[in-house]
């Protein structure tokens, strides 16, 4: 299950953030996710109700997660397009040579603190 480590890195950086600007606790915590990480919301939940809970200062600690759905450009025509995990494959011209835009985000968007 990758999701514990995605989010045992994650709460890293966000416990090491509220200490730093001395807070007590951190309420709440908001990411943006591309589909392309593969993450299950599910796991995620479940891996965040385990680890939040390991330290008092993100005990209770609420999630919110943004899906970034997949986009890419096309090499060939320049044409861009919104695709799923398994299907890239440029609709205007057929091509399979693509740059992807978005769909692999990890970011902290957000973190809110109780001092
Ligand atoms: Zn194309």
């Amino acid at each position: 299950m990758h999701e514990l480590g995605i989010v045992s890195g994650i709460l890293e950086t966000v416990t090491a953030a509220a200490r730093e600007a001395g807070a007590s606790r951190v309420v709440a915590v908001s990411l943006r996710i591309g589909d392309l990480r593969e993450v299950v919301p599910e796991s995620l939940d479940f891996a965040w109700e385990v680890l939040t809970e390991e330290d008092p200062i993100t005990c209770g600690c609420k999630l919110e997660v943004e899906e970034v759905h997949p986009r890419s450009r096309c090499l060939a025509c320049g044409e861009e397009f919104d695709h799923d995990r398994f299907h890239v494959r440029c609709p205007a011209c057929g091509g399979r040579d693509t740059h992807l835009l978005r769909g692999r985000e990890l970011d902290l968007v957000s973190m809110e603190v109780e001092s």
